[in-house]
């Protein structure tokens, strides 16, 4: 009786463990739809014109503004020089 008590055991063990494992949720990435609610101050990429409502995919602040791009691209090419892009 010792032996079946011991498989009881293990197979109680085994039930509670998968019962109480977490089922994994696969994280997504943020789509880039999710920054479509931020705000931006330029409605055109500065850099390549692309409406930033549109197309937006990364900002970067500037000037205490939010400015948004279209791209990693744009956006590097922004903050090498802000200035040439933004006129105040
Ligand atoms: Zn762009």
């Amino acid at each position: 009786m010792k032996i079946s008590l011991g498989m009881l055991m293990l197979s109680a063990i085994f039930l509670s463990c998968t019962q109480e494992s977490p089922k994994v949720k696969h994280v997504k990435m943020k789509p880039a739809a999710d920054m479509k609610g931020v705000s931006v101050v330029n409605e055109d990429d500065p850099v390549c014109h692309m409406k930033t409502a549109e197309f937006l995919k990364d900002t970067a602040v500037y000037n205490h503004k939010v400015y948004g791009f279209c791209s990693d691209h744009c956006k590097s090419e922004f903050k090498k020089n802000p200035s040439v892009y933004v006129q105040n």
